[in-house]
């Protein structure tokens, strides 16, 4: 028994990767893949698909190449398991949004190195989450590490705008192939503050996006005679009333337990807020709400179903009063929002029976169950966030979607992770979708290091 322990430890020791020379193989694959424009539209992700199957390839993993649009392919990779227990899936999107290369130091498709960082369109969204995937299975498969799950690899195309050429793709046609128990993709992160690790955040839901429409109709007419109809008028007053409306507060598990946790770590003046937010008493949570609303909107936007109206439009000529004006609404919704009854709420807080309010079209994303937070997955993010960042793990509602909720409707339970960036990189202009992007070198490599502990801990043969 001692002898077989003892073997059972030498094994697991040579399974350890040799950090100095995986750094180098990252930063080849993660320069490599920031190179291949894939700015959607129109995307062109295939030729990222072609890299990233030709590196499986040369392993051994096997892959294929799944595609709806022959200019945008997907891969799909398997490493198999015992089948113990369930598939765990690893995800990475391959497009990036559009660039300004005017408003780029270096340009957006060079992967410049420099002073530390690399810069690029896709370096914090999500070739930085693509890269440590693709290091993962690269390491297990080299590490020929005994899994008790398999361990699925998904490249997918159309992320951005939400295009039915990737994760939809994967969902209606191929599930047998991708599906899991547990995903892992983006939409987390590490904070730092000041250059220190202040927590992790884990994504463990997400709103659904979708637009309301208001339109405004009346007679048209010359604009010397102004009309108690005009479009313009109502829609303005329309536009007005959505836009001062905050809607009703509803918490969840995630958001419940996110406010707790950061209430936990922050000064006590501010934690004061996140701690209010969550009291019974409705004057308490309004007050602390409406100091949200002010100095921290997107936690307030985590609060209830979001309003935002975005695109106006009516009249094309000074002296024509037009019959019609239309607004867009940029509608966040809750997950589990009963979707016709918020319409209805929108209505009433028009309040103008010369407004019709409606939903243009079906939404583009599906809502799903939040992932548990008693889960064997949520304890291995934590023990690897522990382990590598030695910080705390808070579980988020993103306000933005992303492919996780596609595979939420489907059961799989999903946890968007990232690497660690400055908070003091956003205001900056380096984030995701910014008009620059960088991620620190150094981030980067511990990105891989949390991936791989994470995964082998969920996965790996006991
Ligand atoms: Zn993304």
């Amino acid at each position: 028994m001692v002898v077989a322990a003892c073997l059972a430890a030498a094994s697991a020791q040579s399974q350890a990767p040799d950090w100095r020379a995986v750094e180098e193989e990252t930063l080849r694959h993660y320069q490599a893949l920031l190179r291949i424009d894939t700015r959607n539209p129109p995307g062109n992700e295939t030729a990222a698909a072609e890299y990233v199957k030709g590196v499986l390839d040369r392993e051994g993993i096997p892959a294929q190449i799944v595609a709806k649009d022959p200019n945008r392919a997907n891969v799909v990779a398997r490493l198999k398991g015992s089948g113990k227990r369930k598939p765990l899936l690893i995800m990475g999107h391959t497009d990036v949004v559009t660039v300004d290369p005017a408003k780029w130091t270096f340009p957006p498709f060079s992967a410049t190195r420099d002073g530390g960082y690399v810069y690029g369109r896709g370096a914090v969204d999500d070739k930085d989450n693509l890269t440590a995937a693709l290091m993962t299975m690269i390491l297990l498969k080299r590490g020929n590490v005994a899994l008790d799950r398999d361990v699925i690899f998904v490249a997918e195309a159309g992320e951005e705008g939400g295009d039915p050429v990737g994760i939809d793709v994967l969902v209606k046609d191929h599930f047998p192939e991708i599906e899991a128990e547990y995903c892992l993709a983006e939409g987390g992160g590490v904070t730092r503050k000041e250059g220190k690790v202040a927590f992790a955040t884990i994504q463990t839901l997400e709103k659904i996006p979708r637009r309301i429409e208001l339109v405004a109709g009346g007679p048209a007419g010359h604009g010397s005679v102004p009309l108690k109809t005009n479009p313009v008028v109502h829609l303005a007053g329309a536009v007005a009333r959505v836009g001062e409306w905050r809607p009703p507060i509803r918490l969840n598990e995630t958001t419940a337990a996110y406010f707790k946790r950061l209430a936990d770590i922050s000064p006590p003046e501010i934690a004061r807020h996140y701690r209010d937010v969550l009291s019974s008493d409705p004057a308490v949570q309004k007050a602390a709400d409406d100091w949200l609303f002010e100095h921290e909107p997107r936690h307030s936007s985590m609060l209830r179903t979001s309003a935002s109206p975005n695109i106006i439009a009516g009249g094309y000529r000074f002296n024509v009063i037009p019959s019609q004006a239309t607004a867009t609404i940029d509608v966040r919704l809750l997950p589990d929002e009963d979707q016709p009854a918020f319409l209805q709420l929108v209505k009433k807080v028009v309040n103008d029976p010369a407004v019709d309010v409606r939903y243009p079209q079906a939404a583009i994303r599906p809502g799903g169950r939040e992932a548990r937070l008693d889960s064997e997955a949520f304890k291995a993010i934590e023990t690897a966030v522990k382990q590598v960042y030695d910080t705390v793990t808070i579980p988020a509602m993103s306000t933005g979607a992303t492919d996780m909720a596609q595979l939420r409707e489907k059961g799989v339970q999903c946890f968007g992770i990232g690497p660690a960036t400055d908070t003091e990189d956003g205001p900056k202009g380096f984030g995701a979708h910014s008009d620059q992007e960088r991620l620190l070198e150094s981030e980067l490599h511990r990105f891989v290091r949390f991936n791989w502990e994470l995964v082998t801990g969920l996965a790996r043969a006991r």
